[in-house]
């Protein structure tokens, strides 16, 4: 007999106990490439960004975001979940996404929410340190800032990974992290949250992935010594760090291509993970729920152990 007291919302139908294990298909891609940005567009199979499933309880009503690299994966999962709670949210990304960053900004505007789309490229100075500027132009001020913009490009010896490549992902991934938050620090108030993604890749580097990997170790130094700095200001930084997770990043070179068959099946939960695994993640650290939460990575990795 079920002891629950049926008027819980469990009874009502809200809530299901679901196991993690199957929660998300076991998905085993196939060999597939594309060329650098990818699109969630021609991903296969297609990824989960809670289109159809995130529901919103209001806990960022009235915020204002900007979310670098929102258009697909991780950052378009963020961007309709912190829509679906309420925020107005731009989004950053590359000219050569602007399919997958009409979609996202639809399903925001759907939402009731304003959206806004930033194309430019990271690498590009003027575009770097004019983003969080038109950000807060164009949603009338900023309070949420995830910098989640990310390079990845596999490379199996170290004797083929030239410096052009280490200089582009560090600039992509870690260097544009420091002009974008300095740029924003003059916009965010007190009670304003920076959240980093970094990766498991931090602790448990691939031996193709040196300077992506790298990069990632160094967004984790550089958020646990932001957090310190502004923590008196109001401001707190964090870090989530995904595990193996099913976005365009993996099939645009992210990967050695015999890979992507088992992407993901070696962590103890079995499987990748889908991007509306993580938006959970970032909707607590941007929210005043985790006030007292402050230089903390989250790891949502499917169960990989972590320092
Ligand atoms: P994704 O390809 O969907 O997102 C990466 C985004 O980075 C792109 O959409 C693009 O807009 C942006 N980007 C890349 N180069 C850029 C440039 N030169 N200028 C402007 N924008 C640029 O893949 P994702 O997996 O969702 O990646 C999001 C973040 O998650 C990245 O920081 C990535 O390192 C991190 N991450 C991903 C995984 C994973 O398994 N997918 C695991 C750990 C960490
Ligand atoms: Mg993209």
């Amino acid at each position: 007999m079920d002891a629950r007291d049926p008027n819980t919302p469990e009874s009502e139908g809200q809530l299901s106990l679901d196991n993690p294990v199957n929660r998300h298909p076991k998905i085993s891609p196939p060999k597939q490439d594309q060329p650098e940005p990818g699109l969630d567009a021609k991903l296969e199979p297609a990824a989960d960004h809670g289109e159809t499933s995130y529901i919103g309880t209001g806990r960022l009503k009235g915020r204002k975001a900007l979310i670098t690299g929102g258009d697909s994966g991780i950052g378009a999962a963020v961007a309709i979940a912190f829509a679906r709670e309420g925020a107005d949210v731009a989004i950053a990304y590359l000219p050569a996404e602007e399919e997958d960053a009409r979609k996202i900004i639809s399903v925001i505007e759907t939402a009731g929410r304003v959206g806004i789309g930033l194309p430019g490229d990271l690498l590009d100075a003027e575009y770097r340190n004019s983003l969080a500027d038109q950000a807060a132009e164009k949603l009338g001020g900023l309070d949420i800032l995830v910098n989640n913009a990310g390079k990845q490009i596999a490379i199996e010896k170290l004797e083929d990974l030239d410096d052009e490549q280490v200089m582009q992902t560090f600039q992509v991934n870690i260097l544009a992290m420091f002009t974008i938050t300095r740029a924003a620090l003059k916009h965010l108030p007190d009670g304003a949250s920076i959240i980093n993604t970094t990766s498991v890749q931090a602790y448990d580097p691939s031996p193709t992935l040196l300077d992506y990997a790298s990069t990632k170790a160094a967004i984790n130094a550089f958020t646990k010594g932001l957090a310190v700095q502004l923590a008196p200001r109001g401001i707190r930084v964090n870090a989530v760090a995904p595990g193996p997770i099913w976005t365009p990043l993996q099939v645009s070179d992210g990967q050695p291509k015999d890979k992507l068959p088992k992407f993901g099946h070696n962590v103890p939960l079995g499987r990748a993970g889908q991007p509306v695994e993580l938006a959970p993640a970032y909707v607590f650290l941007a929210s005043a729920e985790s006030s007292y939460v402050v230089g903390e990575t989250l790891n949502v990795n499917g169960g990989k152990s972590t320092p």
